[in-house]
């Protein structure tokens, strides 16, 4: 993919990869940070904005509650340390989508530090740091595109300007393009779990910048490094990655110099373009923002926010294999998101083996919601009917195949486990054939043409008396069981 000269695998092996990201969460709050305007997504550009978030002249901020205790879930969540006073600094730049020519942000006083997120990869763990977590608004949105007339005109969104954002920066530890794209996926993880964001990353609500650096092995000291801004997906962040790696190090092999810049990834192309360079255009004079107060979180409130923190991935993957005596491996798909673990564990504690509801949902549940393209959401079969067939294989009623076989036709019908099951299996009940049996010596009283043709070597006739028992059985009856019950009764 990516489309940088070669270097050779001796050379690269020279240098250690540095590489530090920068993650930009999206609050789920109804209103704006710092006014009541709406931060839903996708109204008409510029219907949801006022006085403050247009940054008119004496319009004051008033900070959104909400917003203050999501970010501070989140930073509790990745093991940050709450600040009980920081300070918002107003970073002044000049963008078209910045109305008031400054970002209020956090700087040298930030809501939460401190924290990590542990990763593992080819099974070992490693602590990546995370430096800081702080609050800040969000810029408005650049349209360069969806005019009729003309390729070469912008259209500013500013419906996103004021939504509030939680910046988490971690510290330079990761020493690889998988770290990185590991990093990326538990802290994605753990924000889904918390429920401050629900990190869209198509709708922009989880942003990444990844800072990147190469030093010979051996040294101490960091590389110059680039930043990679606003990649849209995990995977094309790892490219990205990959390709600066080499990019930096075919730089430094040539006798050249990494200049400190941003770029950006071209995921169509497989590389990297220079876009601004950061050496000179780096200071923001930053200063506090004077028209809020410094925002204290104080112990009280930060106990009752932390009494609002879920039972986190990583914690929920230990106990559940404890509980259930399931393997790492199902722990981790059953906990794949909130959602799936919670059906998981309540389907669990009814059933008569846990592990087997486990099995079932990776070996044939998984399976086929992934081939139709289909969420767990969206599965035909609920949690409780994978429950109510993993008991009825684990009592026997039923066989592997057959239930095989139920699956499938719950997926063609679109209907749950207990309603395919009724209509078709029930071998449990079907055996009683009293009903069944009464039913037929009744069918063969009142059609004595019938069973005198079939007794009379019209063996087809067995098809109609199938019929009239699945007519009056309105098609609940096993039809092997039907078949069997009347060859003996006409066979007399
Ligand atoms: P800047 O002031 O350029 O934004 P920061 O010190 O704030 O730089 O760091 C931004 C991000 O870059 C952090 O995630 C940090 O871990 C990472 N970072 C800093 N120095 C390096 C480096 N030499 N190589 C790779 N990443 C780095
Ligand atoms: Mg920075
Ligand atoms: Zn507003």
């Amino acid at each position: 993919m990516a489309t940088t000269p070669a270097i050779s695998e001796d050379v690269l092996a020279k240098y250690e990869p540095v590489i530090g990201l920068e993650v930009h969460v999206q609050l789920l709050t109804a209103s704006k940070i710092f006014c009541s305007c709406s931060t839903r997504f996708g109204d008409p550009p510029n219907t949801n904005v006022c006085p403050v978030c247009l940054g008119l002249p004496g319009a004051l901020p008033v900070l959104n509650r909400k917003a203050v205790e999501f970010a501070a879930l989140a930073a509790l969540a990745l093991g940050c340390r709450i600040n009980e006073v920081s300070i918002f600094a107003r970073k002044n730049y000049f963008y078209p989508d910045l109305p008031k020519g400054y970002q209020i942000s956090q700087y040298d006083k930030p809501l939460a530090e401190f924290g990590f997120i542990e990763i593992e990869l080819n099974g070992s763990k490693k602590k990546i740091g995370i430096t800081r977590l702080h609050l800040e608004e969000d810029a408005g949105k650049s349209l360069h595109e969806g005019f009729a007339d003309s390729a070469h005109k912008t259209a500013i969104d500013l419906n996103r300007t004021g939504v509030p954002l939680a910046e988490i920066v971690s510290e330079p530890d990761m020493r690889s393009p998988e770290e990185a794209y590991e990093y990326l996926t538990r802290l994605k993880e753990i924000i889904l779990y918390t429920g401050v964001s629900d990190c869209n990353m198509e709708e922009g609500s989880l942003r990444c910048d990844a800072n990147i650096s190469v030093r010979p092995r051996g040294q101490k000291e960091f590389g110059t490094k680039t930043e990679v801004k606003n990649v849209n997906s995990f995977r094309f962040i790892k490219q990205a990655l990959e390709y600066e790696i080499e990019r930096h190090i075919g730089v430094i092999e040539g006798g050249g110099r990494i200049t400190q810049e941003t770029r950006l990834y071209n995921a169509h192309e497989g590389r990297t373009y220079g876009m601004r360079s950061k050496e000179q255009a780096h200071d923001y004079r930053y200063f506090p923002e004077p028209d809020l107060l410094p925002l204290v979180v104080d112990e009280k409130w930060q106990a009752s926010i932390r009494a609002s923190l879920p039972e986190l991935p990583e914690a929920r993957r230990q106990r559940m294999m404890k509980e259930y005596g399931i393997t790492a491996g199902d722990a981790h798909t059953l906990t794949l998101t909130r959602a799936m673990a919670d059906q998981f564990e309540s389907a669990a504690r009814t059933a008569k083996n846990p592990k087997r509801v486990a099995n079932l949902v990776q070996s044939e549940l998984l399976g086929r919601l992934k081939a139709l393209g289909l969420e767990l959401e969206q599965s035909p079969i609920s949690m409780a009917g994978v429950t109510a067939s993993a008991d009825l294989v684990e009592s026997g009623a039923i066989s592997g195949k057959m239930l095989k076989d139920l699956y499938d036709l719950c997926f063609e019908r679109k209907q749950d486990f207990p309603a395919v099951y009724e209509a078709e299996g029930r071998p449990e009940q079907s055996r009683d054939t009293s009903a069944l049996e009464k039913l037929v010596d009744e069918l063969i009283a009142a059609n004595p043409k019938q069973v005198e043709q079939y007794r009379a070597g019209k063996k087809t006739m067995i098809g109609f008396f199938v019929g009239q028992v699945m007519k009056a059985s309105r098609g609940q009856a096993n039809p092997q069981l039907v078949n069997e019950v009347l060859t003996k009764k006409l066979e007399r």
